[in-house]
């Protein structure tokens, strides 16, 4: 189990990370955090953007899978039925627990799975210990004082990201 807070890879945009990628560094199921990765605090409706990409990775042979920390009734429900993934609600990221449940109820194995979100604090910790490979994106919106505090928070270990060198197929290699 790792406790470190530095993500193996970082995209602005989950909708730029690509099955050509993922199957490059040997990942073949993909989980989604659901607030402000998918889509927007406030938002049960992912951009159209956000559906074709879904669509998009299913072919090139990505199983989906969301792994949120809402608590807003009905919500994860309304976005997995939107992009027609699996879920798990009430996660509780930085615990690994849901991770491992996510993977256990989808048959995947840790070594061929990754986390998707846009938090350090919840998602890349949540990932690295469970020991699944671990992207950052950028937050969809930072819409009040609190998320761009928090955002601010987040800037040595996004700024740890940026100085790695980039790998041949999209995203910033920053560990391993
Ligand atoms: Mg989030």
């Amino acid at each position: 189990m790792s406790f470190s807070p530095v993500p193996a890879y970082s995209f602005d945009a989950v909708t730029d990370i690509r099955s050509a990628f993922l199957r490059d560094i040997g990942v073949t199921f993909l989980m989604l955090d659901l607030d402000n990765t998918l889509a927007p605090y406030g938002s049960d409706v992912p951009d159209e953007r956000v559906v074709r990409w879904a669509d998009t990775l299913r072919a090139g042979g990505i199983r989906l899978f969301i792994v949120s920390n809402s608590r807003r009734p009905g919500r994860t429900e309304r976005v997995a039925g939107v992009l027609r993934v699996d879920y798990i609600k009430n996660a509780r990221k930085p615990s690994p627990a849901g991770v491992i449940a996510a993977i256990r109820k989808a048959g995947g194995a840790p070594e061929r799975s990754a986390l998707a979100g846009d938090q350090i604090y919840t998602d890349t910790l949540a990932a690295n210990r469970a020991g699944v490979t671990s992207i950052l994106v950028r937050p969809i919106r930072l819409g009040n004082a609190f998320l761009a505090a928090r955002y601010g928070l987040e800037a040595p270990f996004r700024a740890m990201a940026a100085r790695r060198p980039a790998p041949a197929r999209g995203g910033r290699e920053i560990r391993r």
